[in-house]
């Protein structure tokens, strides 16, 4: 499929002229446009909900955005929390699945009502020296070995520090159960960014199945199965984008399989998409500052991996496309880079583009995800504004970018006057 931007070349000289590059920019028509269709993928299940996996796109504005169409916080930090509750994200519109969760954390957690999914059995005891059990819990399961899906390893579960062992998660509810809590909860993730419509369907059929041996060996009262996250994006154009739909219908079908016949068919199903939500809604705006003429060509932007840290941290392909070039044809093969004292500072390597003149205007796309939030401040490098495209046209500052000042303020530079 071919990649195309939600902004056009105008719409960046517009904003420009009041944002300077780079900055994220997110798209509110798709975000909304995208959430309705995963809802209704799930329509089928009257309990379900989406919980917004904050550390994807951790801005309150977005966090509304997706709150009016229903979508709560799943949150794993303190901050995360504080985040959730600005935007008004508390009580049951937070899941908060933390792992080697700190005591501060758990409070304010339990003080903000959340629903509170435990990482590991021994948080139980941990959590019982700090507030009473709610009256629901959840656990996360990793159920070992490796995940396969279609002969194929998607990942390794016994790798994974997250979750308890099933023989922890028998022991976890039963011991739960005595201490008084009434509604329990299984959450997995067993692998990230698939872009297949199998993955989902597979992961409920071990968490439905699990839980109704749960429901049999310990008597407890399953109440919601969370999917969590996972589901990919095609990041390539020659990707082929999930089907939402056909997700949805391979869960139900595994649900009237699995659940229906046991009786608990009232189970609510959960899900804390990050990636598959936003990422594609969000892309990083920069500008070609330098080129370079070596062993290679290099296109250098005023963007860096302190903006977008996938490409640097795990090779991500994010596509790039010169805004006004759409239909020149790719005969330039470039290193496109980020100023960094980092070689792996490359948002793309030997990539075909059109030719790239200095001031042209690049989108690198699918930043809506893991891509601001990622960012961080090495080589002194400043976080970028975030600007958000409006359903109307008009473009809104969603945060400022850094300033030198925000880069100093915790540090007393006063004493070296
Ligand atoms: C990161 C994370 C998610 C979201 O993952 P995506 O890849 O963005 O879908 C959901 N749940 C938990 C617990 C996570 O850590």
């Amino acid at each position: 499929m071919e990649k195309k931007t939600f902004v056009t070349l105008e719409q960046v000289r517009d904003m420009v002229k009041k944002y300077p590059t780079p900055f994220h920019l997110y798209d509110e028509k798709g975000i909304r446009e995208n959430v309705r269709k995963l809802k209704q993928a799930f329509s089928w299940n009257k309990g379900y909900k989406e919980y917004f996996a904050i550390k994807a796109t951790p801005n309150p504005y977005i966090m509304q955005i997706l709150k009016e169409e229903g979508v709560g916080a799943d949150c794993s930090s303190y901050t995360e929390l504080l985040l959730s509750e600005a935007v008004g994200l508390v009580g049951d519109d937070i899941m908060f699945s933390s792992n080697v969760t700190p005591r501060e954390d758990f409070e304010l957690a339990v003080k903000l009502g959340s629903i509170i999914n435990f990482d590991d059995i021994t948080h139980i005891d941990f959590f019982e020296k700090i507030a009473d059990f709610p009256e629901t819990i959840s656990c996360r399961y990793n159920p070992g070995g490796d995940f396969i899906l279609e002969n194929q390893i998607m990942d390794s579960p016994q790798e994974a520090k997250y979750g308890f062992t099933r023989e922890q998660l028998r022991e976890g509810f039963l011991k739960l159960k005595e201490k008084g809590v009434k509604h329990f909860g299984i959450h997995a993730f067993l692998a990230s960014n698939t872009v297949t419509e199998e993955y989902y369907p597979a992961l409920a059929k071990i968490l439905f199945e699990t839980a109704v041996e749960l429901k049999e060996e310990t008597g407890v009262h399953i109440a919601f199965i969370n999917l969590s996250g996972g589901v990919g994006i095609p990041y390539r154009p020659e990707e082929e984008p999930n089907d939402i739909l056909a997700i949805g219908e391979g869960v139900r079908q595994a649900f009237e399989e699995v659940l229906v016949p046991a009786g608990m068919s009232d189970v609510a199903i959960y899900t804390e998409l990050g990636r598959f939500v936003l990422a594609p809604y969000g892309c990083l705006v920069t500008q070609a500052i330098h080129e370079k003429h070596t062993y290679k060509e290099y296109i250098g932007l005023d963007a860096c991996a302190a903006n977008l840290m996938r490409p640097a941290m795990y090779g991500s392909y994010h596509h790039i496309t010169v805004l006004g070039k759409e239909d020149k044809p790719l005969d330039y093969k470039y290193d496109v880079t980020g100023g960094l004292c980092e070689n792996n500072d490359k948002f793309a390597i030997n990539r075909m583009l059109p030719k790239i003149d200095m001031g042209d205007y690049l989108v690198i796309h699918d930043t809506g995800a893991h891509g601001f939030s990622m960012g961080y401040n090495y080589n002194g490098k400043l976080r970028s504004a975030e600007v958000l495209l409006k359903e109307n046209g008009e473009t809104q500052l969603i945060r400022r970018a850094e300033t030198p000042e925000d880069y100093f303020i915790t540090l007393d530079l006063e004493n070296f006057k």
